[in-house]
């Protein structure tokens, strides 16, 4: 039998197969986001050329400046995705409401829930950025323009996953068989199989942490992050390096191929009370993939895809990674919870004491 590579659309087809009663809708709900993908990775791969860099001087429902691609990669989304008659509804991180589906066009039993450019703030600085998806079964008899349609645990998701616009564009994907990493040929316009089953390393020495609010951080993280740092002669008995790019996908990416864990927690300012990150379009996919992936995605107090939704744009505290990394610190969490963290081990060094009263 001749031997060649696999396509994205050919991978999705194999794995329709596999699952009895699965329907055509799903490969070409699939094959739509895959063109939305392509489609934002082509205007952000000409920069400045397109003439689309900066900001726009608005702000989405979170209060977040909008930039220029934002708005453009939100339109390509919905474009994209709106005529094909998978879909019954999506909400998307630019929209305060439910989009509306045009009224030509048919509705489908299947909900997307995106963000269209992640790590946007990044874009003018050429670092990697991306597009993070999640796709739930419309709850029968709701309608997709209903918000309370897409209000379900991450543990329902029937797919997720991300795109990285970076050197070379990735499109990596869970059908709840494991994670499945494709790299666009930019000649023959298709994404190929070219990292299959991809898995979290078990062993790690990264992390991941925005430390200019570590004087925000609860008792549980700042221990974390101590003993890290703490290196070979603390309780870890290993150094530690740390990474920050400010960009979920390309941090989740990055955990995925190389293993790690990454931390955005709820803290002890009034904004963050709830964590950073939203559940819907931003924790539930990547928790999706990771866990997919052998690894564990959590709130650092338990499971994030558990999580119940009571809003579109939630927030959520959300840590995920290798797994016995995040379940010490969701051990950790439990330790402190009710008991404020006094450094005991780290006194003379901990990079934090001031922040701990120490
Ligand atoms: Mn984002
Ligand atoms: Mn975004």
């Amino acid at each position: 039998m001749p031997q060649r590579e696999t396509t994205l659309t050919e991978f999705i087809i194999g794995e329709q197969r596999k699952a009895p009663g699965a329907t055509g809708g799903f490969t070409a709900l699939l094959n739509d986001i895959r063109l939305a993908c392509k489609r934002i990775a082509h205007v952000v791969g000409k920069g400045a050329l397109a003439g689309v860099h900066g900001r726009t001087g608005t702000h989405n429902v979170q209060g977040e400046e909008q930039q220029k691609l934002d708005l453009l990669a939100n339109d390509i989304f919905l474009s994209t995705n709106e005529w094909g008659g998978h879909l019954a509804g999506m909400v998307s991180e630019e929209l305060e409401h439910p989009y509306r589906i045009p009224a030509e066009y048919p509705r489908g039993r299947y909900l997307l829930a995106f963000d269209p450019l992640d790590g946007s703030s990044n874009i003018d600085v050429n670092v990697s950025v991306g597009s993070i998806f999640s796709v739930l079964a419309c709850p029968e008899g709701a309608s997709g323009e209903d918000e309370r349609a897409f209000l379900q645990p991450g543990t329902r998701q029937v797919c997720a996953g991300y795109a990285i616009y970076g050197p070379t564009t990735m499109l990596v994907l869970t059908l709840g068989r494991g994670v499945h990493g494709f790299t666009l040929d930019r000649e023959i316009g298709e994404f190929i199989h070219t990292h299959p089953d991809l898995r979290v390393p078990e062993e790690t020495s990264e992390f991941a942490i925005n430390t200019s609010n570590s004087r925000f951080w609860e008792p549980a993280v700042k221990r974390y992050v101590d003993e890290c740092l703490a290196g070979r002669s603390g309780p870890r008995g290993k150094d530690f390096n740390m990474r920050w790019i400010a960009s979920l996908v390309a941090e989740a990416h990055r955990i995925l191929m190389r293993g790690g864990v990454f931390l955005y927690p709820r803290d002890e300012r009034e904004s963050g009370r709830s964590g950073r990150l939203r559940l819907l379009y931003e924790a539930n996919p990547i928790g999706m993939v990771i866990e997919q992936a052998g690894g564990r995605a959590s709130t650092g107090y338990g499971p994030a895809l558990e999580i119940a939704p009571q809003g579109l744009h939630q927030r959520t505290g959300f840590v995920f990674g290798a797994r016995r990394e995040v379940e010490r610190i969701e051990t950790y969490h439990r330790d402190y919870n009710e008991r404020p963290y006094d450094a005991p081990l780290f006194a003379a060094r901990g990079l934090f004491r001031g922040a701990n009263g120490g």
